[in-house]
C-alpha cells in the first residue's frame, strides 16, 4: 500500500458543501441562501463599479509590475486599512500606537494574529462566541492554542444577545485569554451589543487582564456607515485596551477570492512596535513569504484617493440598503401569511446574515422540497434573496413552520 492509503476522509466544510449542492441542483426556482456572498436583485455577483474603474486604470498604467510586496504587504494599504478602522482622529494614531499587516483576507489576519499571539507572546487559552463563524475554532486550534472555550452569546428563546451569560463567561476567564468579538454584524446571529453592553463586556476584559480581538469582517457593509459599524473597536481603542483587528475586505470591496486582509495591531508603547513587526515578519516568512498585490493595491488606491472613496461608500451603502429592504420583506412576508412565531428578530438583527430560527429539520425540508438552500444552523444569507424570489421564500418557511 502506498504511504497515504491510511488517510481517512475528513468532514466536508459544511458551507462549501451546500454551494455544491446548489450548483449541482438543475431546479430552475433554487435559491443559494448560504455562502456569505452579496448578490445583486438578479442573483449575480458584483464587482463594485469604483473597483472595475480601479482596475482598468491599473491594466492602463505600464509603470506597474509584478515585484514581491515586502513580507508585511503594501504599506500604503495596511495604513489606510488601519486608520480606516481607528478613525480619521484616532489618539492611538496620532501617538503612533498602531501598526498594521496586510494578511490573506480576514482568515489570514485572524492566523497571524493568532500565530503571534501563541509563538511570540506564548498565550494558550482563546474564547470564541457560541455560536460563531465556523473558522475560529480551527485557525486557533491550528496555530497551537490547545485551551479552546466558548462565551455564552445567544439567547435562543429571545432571539438576541445573553448578556449575562456572556460577562458570566468571561469574567472566569484566566487573564491573557484571548477573547474573539465580532466588531460588528455578528456572524452568523446578526445580534450585536449595544454601546451599553459593549462598555460593560470592556470593563470584564479590563478587570480580567484579557486580550481582544476584534474580528471586522464587515465595516461599513453592514449599516452602510463606515464610523457606526467600527464603533465598538474605536471605543476599545480610546479606553487605552491593547488590542487587535482581524480585517476582512471581501464584502466591504466585493473582492472575496482576491484575498485582502489587514492585521491592525494597537499596543500601549510605541516603541515596541518594530520588534513586534520583525517577530510577525519572521512568522510570515515561514508561512507564505508574502502577500499579493493586485487587491491590496486596488483597495489602497482607492481608499488613499477622495473622489474614489467617495464613490465607494455610495457602493456599501448600495449593498447595505438592499439588504436591509430584503430584510423588511421577508418580515412583512411572513406576518402577512401568518407564519407562527414572532418575525421581527429579521429586522433588528443587521449584516447579511440572519440567525433565523429554522430547525435543521425545516432546513432539510425547505432544501428538498423547495431547492432553497441554507446552514443546517437556520443561517440565511439575506444578500440571496431578491424581488424576484422573495415571495417564494417565504412560502417555503410559511409551508416549514406551519
Ligand atoms: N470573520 C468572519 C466573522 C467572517 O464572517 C468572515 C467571512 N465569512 C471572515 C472572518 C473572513 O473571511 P475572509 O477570509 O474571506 O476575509
Amino acid at each position: 500500500a502506498g504511504r497515504f492509503s491510511e488517510v481517512s476522509q475528513a468532514a466536508a466544510i459544511e458551507v462549501f458543501a451546500v454551494v455544491k449542492a446548489f450548483n449541482d441542483d438543475a431546479h430552475e426556482k433554487k435559491v443559494n441562501l448560504s455562502i456569505g456572498a452579496y448578490r445583486t436583485d438578479d442573483s449575480k455577483p458584483w464587482v463594485l463599479p469604483v473597483v472595475r474603474e480601479t482596475e482598468t486604470a491599473m491594466a492602463a498604467d505600464t509603470s506597474l509590475n509584478h515585484e514581491y510586496l515586502p513580507i508585511l504587504g503594501l504599506e500604503s494599504f495596511s495604513t489606510a486599512a488601519t486608520k480606516m478602522v481607528l478613525g480619521e482622529n484616532s489618539a492611538v494614531l496620532k501617538e503612533g500606537r498602531a501598526t498594521g499587516i496586510q494578511t490573506l483576507s480576514g482568515t489570514g489576519a485572524l492566523r497571524v494574529a493568532a500565530d503571534t499571539l501563541k509563538h511570540v507572546l506564548k498565550y494558550n487559552s482563546f474564547y470564541f462566541s457560541n455560536p460563531t463563524w465556523g473558522n475560529h475554532k480551527m485557525i486557533f486550534e491550528h496555530a497551537g492554542f490547545t485551551e479552546t472555550h466558548q462565551y455564552r452569546y445567544w439567547d435562543a428563546a429571545n432571539r438576541g444577545l445573553d448578556i449575562n451569560g456572556m460577562l458570566e463567561d468571561l469574567n472566569a476567564a484566566s487573564a491573557n485569554s484571548v477573547i474573539i468579538l465580532h466588531a460588528c454584524a455578528h456572524n452568523p446571529t446578526g445580534v450585536d451589543p449595544t454601546q451599553e453592553q459593549w462598555k460593560q463586556i470592556a470593563d470584564v476584559i479590563e478587570a480580567k487582564s484579557l486580550f481582544p480581538i476584534f474580528d471586522t469582517a464587515y465595516q461599513g457593509f453592514a449599516s452602510g456607515d463606515l464610523d457606526k459599524d467600527a464603533w465598538a473597536v474605536r471605543y476599545f481603542a480610546d479606553r487605552g485596551f491593547e488590542l487587535m483587528v482581524t480585517q476582512s475586505f471581501a464584502k466591504n470591496f466585493g473582492l472575496y477570492n482576491e484575498r485582502v486582509g489587514n492585521l491592525a495591531v494597537v499596543v500601549k508603547d510605541a516603541s515596541v512596535i518594530p520588534a513586534l513587526r520583525s517577530q510577525v515578519t519572521l512568522l510570515v516568512r515561514g508561512s507564505y513569504s508574502n502577500p499579493p498585490n493586485h487587491g491590496a493595491r486596488v483597495v489602497s488606491t482607492v481608499l488613499n484617493n477622495p473622489k474614489l472613496f467617495e464613490e465607494w461608500r455610495t457602493c456599501i451603502r448600495t449593498m447595505s440598503s438592499r439588504i436591509q429592504e430584503m430584510r423588511a420583506g421577508l418580515r412583512e412576508r411572513l406576518e402577512k401569511l401568518g407564519t407562527p412565531g414572532l418575525w421581527d428578530h429579521i429586522t433588528s438583527q443587521i449584516g447579511m446574515f440572519s440567525y433565523s430560527g429554522l430547525s435543521a429539520g425545516q432546513v432539510k425540508f425547505i432544501a428538498e422540497k423547495y431547492h432553497i438552500y441554507m446552514l443546517s444552523s437556520g443561517r440565511i444569507n439575506i444578500c440571496g434573496l431578491t424581488t424576484k424570489n422573495i415571495d417564494y421564500v417565504a412560502e417555503a418557511i410559511n409551508d416549514a413552520v406551519l
